[in-house]
């Protein structure tokens, strides 16, 4: 019988063949998918501002159609897309976070065949679909992201948008939010093939795209410049996608909208050269300086996160979604909006931290995230010590930045909690010079905390 199970096992590893795989996105993101989407509408409304986006129903209908082919398939990730054309002879395409694509005529006019279209757009719906943007956004970001989100709630006029322009997250090719890692390369290429094979694309032609882009006779490498810069070039990208290709079931594939276009590139053609490229906009100037004020009132009201509960002063606001595991709880005079961005200068936020490898480990755990936070301007500037919260092992490390209130010093108390998951985090934030009328109110929050699940 031993023996039997012994060689079962062997044969079933050797017998193991490849398996497709199955992209996901990471798991670091503070943004929920309805705030990638939120975030995506308001960046669109300022691409249509900023850059000349096509009123060609014939173009747009096109685009539109292939689009919505690969939409369809289950590893878009089911957000809304929506594809516009852009007057502008630069060889690119881009999609912002939850779904709003656009396409650049230079694109179109470059073509071979609409499996190169199509391979492009399943390229860029992977990268929505796999939450790069706001991903990277989330880590560049680790503490203040929370306060951010938090910060559209104030009635800032300029919702997510506004207040990441003004931490100087901005639009466009150099945007974070358009920028990926060669891993989020290769990771858009394999699901975009998915995507395609999906659809009835044949993939091998996004592969084949970009490699006459980027070959020795690519053609006018400054129409390229912006396109490959967003994009790094993550290998032998045709190589990897036919290896995934031997892993897809066979079927025949097809260009549906063949006959269209040597159109498409006719109109193309017959367009009226761009306009100007318009003026910079002038940065939003903020608020400017707030006085940290009020003190915690000594009452307390309760707050019902996700998966915790906890006490917090009364005259204090809950911002950013209540449902989410990372939200700011201050004073509506604590958060302060300047030209550098609103930052919280007073108050608490919570949130989850995923360190880069391995989790569960407490103190492991809690010095990967000092280590982020260090590389900010956030400084460790005394022992941690191990405290128990909920009944929970937690640590207390106390850190000091420069506080957004004129001139001083602030106290970032972090208190972090080991979770299967992640490691859990509060900071409690204050100027030095409030710190000790504030500390009592602090106790008291960390006294109150429990985990609900
Ligand atoms: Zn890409």
């Amino acid at each position: 019988m031993r023996l039997f199970i012994l060689g079962a096992l062997a044969a079933s590893a050797f017998a193991a063949e490849p398996k497709l795989k199955e992209f996901k996105p990471g798991r670091f993101n503070l943004f929920s998918p309805e705030q990638d989407v939120q975030l995506g509408k308001e960046s669109a409304d300022e691409v249509r501002k900023t850059m000349p986006v096509l009123n060609n129903a014939e173009l747009t209908a096109y685009v539109n159609r292939i689009g919505a082919r690969l939409a369809k398939s289950k590893r878009a990730g089911g957000y809304p897309y929506t594809f516009e054309v852009v007057n502008d002879p630069s060889i690119n395409a881009f999609a912002l976070p939850g779904g709003p694509m656009f396409v650049h005529t230079g694109l179109l006019a470059s073509l071979d065949n609409e499996s190169q279209l199509a391979g492009v757009l399943a390229h860029e719906i992977s990268h929505v679909a796999l939450r790069h943007g706001t991903s990277n956004v989330s880590k560049a970001n680790v503490i203040q992201l929370p306060a951010m989100l938090g910060g559209q709630m104030l009635g800032n006029k300029g919702g997510i948008w506004g207040t990441l322009g003004q931490l100087g997250i901005g639009l466009g090719a150099q945007s974070l939010l358009l920028k990926y890692s060669r891993g989020a390369e290769q990771d858009a290429d394999l699901n975009g093939a998915q995507i395609m094979h999906d659809a009835g694309y044949d993939p091998t032609q996004m592969a084949a795209f970009f490699q006459k882009l980027e070959g020795p006779n690519g053609g006018d490498n400054s129409k390229l410049a912006n396109f490959m810069s967003d994009h790094p070039t993550p290998g032998n990208r045709v190589k990897y996608v036919n290896d995934q290709n031997k892993l897809l079931p066979k079927k025949a594939f097809s260009e549906p909208e063949a006959a269209a276009l040597p159109r498409v590139k006719q109109l193309v053609a017959g367009l009226p050269p761009p306009p100007p490229p318009p003026k910079p906009i002038a940065p939003q100037t903020g608020g400017g300086q707030g006085t940290p004020n009020p003190l915690p009132s000594g009452k307390y009201r309760q707050h019902q996160g996700p998966d915790f509960v906890l006490s917090y002063p009364d005259n204090w606001e809950v911002f950013g979604d209540p449902n989410s595991p990372s939200v700011t709880i201050a004073p509506r005079a604590g958060v302060v909006q300047s030209q550098q961005g609103s930052a919280i200068g007073y108050g608490l936020m919570t949130s989850y931290y995923f360190p880069q490898d391995g989790r569960g480990n407490l103190q492991r755990d809690t010095a990967d995230l000092v280590k982020q936070l260090q590389a900010s301007q956030v400084k460790q500037t005394a022992n941690a010590k191990s405290v128990r919260v909920g009944g929970q092992p937690a640590r207390l490390t106390p850190m000091e930045s420069p506080s957004p209130f004129n001139g001083q010093r602030e106290i970032d108390m972090l208190l972090t909690i080991a979770r299967p998951e992640a490691l859990f985090y509060i900071v409690f934030i204050s100027p030095e010079s409030e710190w000790a009328a504030t500390q009592k109110a602090f106790d008291d929050v960390v006294a109150s905390f429990q985990f609900t699940k």
